[in-house]
């Protein structure tokens, strides 16, 4: 978890000496117009709007694609509710797709899930897992697809070497106080589109006309709703974007070694990544439920945590699979292109996956050896039962 501390607090005195807290209204020089130059050039994406929230950036994207009432965006079935709430936000109904075993989206699910409705795909990389974006970039284009990345819980990570959040045509950030960068509450939308990042910024301001959002963008003006960061969260973000890629790479040591020492088991698998690589989201799969619970049992003590995470899973969504939103008239279901239904067993494989799946903590904060020293103790703790257990050296 990306920590907050001193540097951030000094951060702030400036701040509130000069007054200046709004997104507009200073000079155009505060906190926030540096973090976005910044994070547009160590990220490599043409532009950047920070916003109040991850679900606000999804929110803005999807708005400024045009994704609307009749639209149906595929998210997946192990994701933040946040993901599909956004859809349903701008009028348009999620569709539920499976992930595989990296815990990402299954394209092969994508292809089962497309109909003459589907606007958008909305891949989410989990907890620093990165989906396969060639196979869904492929299919989007085949398609024609607008492709919006969900990159709230992999923020900095990347993808056969460029970030994600940057492949589709925009992506969404989380500054949220569990995600790589933390501010407390914010996000971001990047895009190298111009007409998306006119409509976004037009989208986030509540459609304030004399900004000149949509000043060269060919467009009329639009309402949309208050989005907006302050710039409190500038000044945090500029701290905490330098904390980032330190804080990746130490994430990556602790995968690689505690991945090491895991694998020696034979009790459990480690679950595929999708970049190897560069990966920094750790996970193990058993061949039982009742193994995966005896094991995240044993291990919920100390630092080194695996954790179930069935809040993120889609049959806990409960408002969506009701259909039910603040205004029964203002139902995207009701204006759906047919008729949507849910049920908690929709997505059999994504359910069997992830009752027998462990995510492991990677402890980044902590003392690599300490991690290590745990990982160790997790391979000798397992009962014997399956026989020849291997212990790691
Ligand atoms: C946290 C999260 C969001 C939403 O971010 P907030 O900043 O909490 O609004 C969206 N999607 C995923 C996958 C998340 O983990």
């Amino acid at each position: 978890m990306a920590r907050v501390g001193i540097r951030e607090w000094l951060a702030l005195a400036p701040v509130f000496a000069s007054g200046e807290l709004a997104r507009f209204g200073g000079d155009g020089n505060g906190p926030l117009t540096r973090f976005e130059a910044d994070f547009s050039a160590k990220f490599g994406t043409g532009h950047v709007l920070t916003v109040s929230s991850g679900t606000g950036a999804l929110i803005a994207a999807l708005a400024a694609a045009g994704i609307g009432p009749g639209d149906e965006v595929l998210v997946p079935a192990y994701t933040w509710i946040a993901t599909a709430g956004a859809a349903l936000a701008v009028g348009a109904v999620p569709i539920i797709v499976e992930i595989d075993e990296t815990l990402t989206m299954d394209p092969a699910d994508i292809l089962r899930k497309i109909t003459p409705h589907t606007r958008a795909i909305v891949p989410v990389h989990m907890a620093n897992m990165v989906c396969d974006m060639d196979s869904i970039m492929q299919i989007a284009r085949q398609h024609g697809l607008v492709v919006i990345e969900d990159a709230c819980q992999a923020v900095g990570l990347t993808y056969k070497g460029v970030r994600v959040g940057t492949i589709g045509d925009a992506g969404a950030f989380s500054f949220n106080q569990f995600k790589n960068m933390n501010i407390g509450e914010g996000g971001a939308v990047v895009t190298d589109d111009d007409r998306l990042f006119a409509r976004a910024r037009m989208y986030h301001d509540i459609g304030a006309l004399f900004r000149g959002h949509l000043d060269n963008a060919n467009e009329p003006p639009m309402l949309g709703i208050n989005l907006k960061a302050s710039q409190i969260q500038g000044a945090m973000l500029n701290v905490q974007l330098k904390k980032l890629d330190p804080m990746i790479r130490r994430m990556r040591r602790r995968y690689d070694a505690i991945a090491e020492i895991l694998s020696a088991s034979n009790a459990m698998r480690i679950g595929p990544h999708n970049d190897r690589d560069h990966a920094a989201g750790l996970h193990v799969i058993f061949d039982t439920a009742e193994e995966a619970r005896a094991f995240a049992a044993e291990n919920k003590r100390g630092v080194y945590r695996p954790y179930d995470s069935s809040r993120h899973v889609y049959s806990n969504w409960l408002p969506v699979l009701d259909q039910r939103t603040a205004n029964p008239k203002m139902n995207p279901y009701a204006w759906a292109s047919r008729k949507i239904e849910y049920s908690p067993d929709m997505c059999p494989r994504s359910l069997d996956i992830l009752k027998r799946t462990c995510r492991i903590g990677l402890g980044e904060n902590y003392p690599l050896p300490l991690m290590t020293y745990f990982a160790r103790r997790m391979v000798r703790q397992r009962p014997a039962s399956k026989g020849s257990l291997v212990y790691a050296t």
